[in-house]
């Protein structure tokens, strides 16, 4: 059937969020400035202009050697240098505290970053610091990445089959109390259920895909699908080649996160489908080449015959809509 709106136009027109990348992290190791147009890479302030993306979760990681010393100067530095990049670059790039800053950047033409945490390693186990980093900017929290830290569990530990601790509740709670969204990707599926339970308020999966199209444990069960958006979530299709196709990674191509995209749809409806990149942090499909490849997602969505509507919704409007609820 075909459609009766062009795809560029509605690209272009449409809220585009993307959940999860790891691009600051490249600018503070490597130096490549995310103002300036690359070839390396995947983000960068003029290819996400061309891409069409309006807002992009920047993740403070901790890369595994900092996760046991220096953890928290090493997620300072990354946020330092998203502000840098908002400070240089004022007339292209904001950093976004709340929703309505998201869409004044889109009116006034900039680029609105919202600052997160890949894991409580950051936190030291401090309530203070957690508060701090909220100050500072921070609007998303992953509790673990995959290993286990004094917050919660990550995928990676198997043995242990823990979730959160006392401590990790802590955090839960500050986090609805101040507007800090809560992130479960990467959490071991005991921590999943944690977070799910103690949140007053939704949480998101910002890059993970269906374990039922895609047998990996970073992905997440139709159940874990189902009550994250029982909750009022959303779950971010993530265009990781490994969590797209374990067999065979290499062979992974768009019309794979179409298909997770869909598969979502068909499990939990339009509400709760979102895209998570993990851009600069992971091996892509054959068919996406960096995140100038956007508008593509856009064109096949189109080609499938989805509504206009859903479309803006899997696009933007639902993580928008979550941003809303938790952050104001
Ligand atoms: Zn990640």
């Amino acid at each position: 059937m075909a459609a009766s709106f062009s795809f560029q136009s509605l690209h272009a027109d449409a809220l585009v969020i993307d959940g999860h990348c790891d691009s600051i992290g490249h600018q503070l190791e490597e130096g490549r400035w995310l103002g300036d147009r690359h070839v390396q890479g995947h983000v960068d302030l003029p290819r996400l202009r061309e891409g069409g993306v309006d807002a992009q979760f920047f993740a403070c990681y901790v890369p595994v050697p900092y996760q046991r010393h220096g953890a928290v100067t090493h997620a300072l530095e990354r946020l330092d240098q998203l502000h840098l990049l908002a400070e240089r670059q004022p007339d292209r790039f904001v950093l976004a505290r709340c929703a309505d800053d998201i869409l004044r950047a889109k009116a006034a033409g900039q680029i609105a970053g919202i600052a997160g945490l890949e894991g409580a390693e950051a936190l030291d186990g401090s309530i203070g610091v957690l508060r701090h980093f909220y100050r500072l900017g921070i609007r998303n929290l992953g509790l673990a990445w995959n290993h286990r830290n004094a917050a919660c569990d990550g995928v990676a530990e198997n043995r242990s089959k823990g979730g959160l601790t006392e401590f990790g509740v802590q955090v839960v709670e500050e986090c609805n109390r101040l507007g800090i969204l809560l992130d479960v990707s990467h959490l071991s599926p005991a921590g999943v259920a944690d977070v799910l339970a103690v949140s007053r308020q939704p949480v998101i999966a910002s890059h993970s895909n269906a374990y039922t199209l895609c047998a990996h444990p970073r992905n997440l069960t139709d159940a874990q699908v189902e009550a994250i958006a029982a909750g009022g979530g959303v779950v971010g299709v993530t265009f990781v080649d490994l969590f797209l196709n374990r067999q065979n990674p290499q062979a992974a191509t768009l019309d794979d996160v179409v298909a997770q995209i869909e598969y979502l749809l068909s499990r939990v409806g339009p509400e709760h489908v979102s895209i998570g990149s993990d851009f600069d942090g992971c091996t892509l499909p054959q068919d996406i080449q960096d995140t100038t490849s956007y508008p593509q997602i856009t064109q096949r969505l189109v080609e499938r015959g989805h509504p206009e509507r859903v479309i803006r919704q899997i696009l933007g409007e639902n993580l928008l809509r979550v941003l809303r609820s938790v952050l104001g």
